[in-house]
């Protein structure tokens, strides 16, 4: 069945004219999707009744429902567990910083990329989402919230760059001038590293921030934590990092979970600096958040500091996650994982 929240305009046109209606009406109910975000056809009210009951019945309207709010007492910080309309569930995070609201969405529900201290992985990949699902978790917490969101990141559960065009298309629809207009510079696309994917999206020379999970400066210690290392080297990642940077124009955040005893040496630090050090970059240290499956236990905060200023020492821009929603399960597929259980 078509998703016409996951159209562009053109399409919807196209779509529309197929129903033998005017393009004005594939404009109005564009605006209403994804401007308004119209929760549904009923509240579209300049548009004929018929015309929305016609929608409703052969095409359905994706919109989620929130079955869990949980906000920090500490920040602010409120994860959502959004139902799908086949039952499954997604999170999604809203973050509030100084500059604006920040949602981190989920992009597809499970993973099968399989690093070691991700709690998204654990039951690998149910299935991708659709772009109007990703946009929904957007969409939906605006009408929560009555906010504006500022920016968007693709950091929650799965891999962007394994649901590729669902993902390049939901870009297109959240940046759209007719829809919520967000820049695409205030977009982040978080990938494990899928080379040829990143070598793809480089060649579409979008603005976004690619961010890049690396947790490791070894190919060893990098295959210990993430499966997907077997399949690409460090190597391959730098280069394809800098390709993109050549293609953009837009600086690299490297990702990196700071795990106690792991990864956080004083030489982990060493050779994390001569790995990125010449490349356009920005490193990104996060305090490895513990799921409860697995006995990775977060670096301290001497150690954390010791680690950012090793690589600081070297020239490269550093920042240290803030720690946001820490008591809501903040951690990517937490949530999910304990309300299937019957936890939470
Ligand atoms: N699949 C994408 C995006 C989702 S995860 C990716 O791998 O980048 C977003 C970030 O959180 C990634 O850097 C991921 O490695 C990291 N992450 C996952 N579980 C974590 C945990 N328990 N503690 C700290 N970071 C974690």
């Amino acid at each position: 069945m078509t998703d016409l929240k996951s159209l562009t305009l053109k399409e919807l046109e196209q779509e529309t004219a197929a129903m033998g209606e005017k393009p004005f009406r594939a404009r109005q109910l564009y605006g209403w999707m994804h401007g308004k975000l119209a929760a549904g056809y009923g509240e579209m009210t300049n548009l004929p009744k018929s015309f929305r009951q016609k929608c409703q019945e052969r095409y359905g309207y994706t919109v989620l429902r929130a079955v869990r709010v949980q906000e920090s007492r500490i920040d602010g910080t409120r994860k959502y567990l959004f139902e799908l309309e086949d039952g499954d569930t997604v999170e999604s995070v809203l973050m509030r910083y100084k500059h604006g609201l920040c949602v981190c969405i989920s992009s597809q529900v499970g993973c099968r990329m399989g690093c070691r201290f991700c709690a998204s992985t654990l039951d690998g990949l149910e299935r991708n989402l659709r772009p109007s699902e990703m946009l929904e978790q957007v969409y939906a917490i605006i009408r929560h919230t009555g906010e504006r969101v500022s920016n968007v990141v693709v950091m929650g559960s799965g891999e962007p760059l394994d649901n590729y065009d669902n993902l390049l298309r939901f870009i297109e629809l959240l940046t759209d001038e007719n829809g919520l207009h967000i820049s695409q510079r205030n977009v982040t696309v978080s990938t494990c590293g899928l080379v040829p994917r990143i070598r793809q999206l480089a060649d579409r020379k979008l603005q976004i921030t690619l961010a890049l999970s690396l947790h490791a400066a070894t190919d060893e210690k990098r295959r210990s934590l993430m499966p997907i290392a077997e399949r690409y080297s460090l190597g391959e990642l730098t280069e394809v990092c800098a390709y993109y940077f050549g293609q953009t124009g837009r600086r690299i955040t490297f990702e990196y979970s700071l795990m106690r005893g792991v990864n956080d040496s004083a030489a982990d630090a060493d050779l994390l600096a001569a790995l990125v050090g010449r490349l356009n970059c920005h490193v990104n240290l996060i305090p490895v958040n513990p799921i409860r499956e697995r006995d990775y236990v977060q670096s301290e905060r001497k150690a954390v500091d010791a680690f950012g200023g090793r690589l600081r020492s070297r020239g490269i821009t550093v920042t240290v996650r803030r720690e946001m929603g820490r008591d809501i399960d903040g951690a990517c597929g937490q949530l999910r994982r304990r309300y299937r259980d019957g936890e939470a």
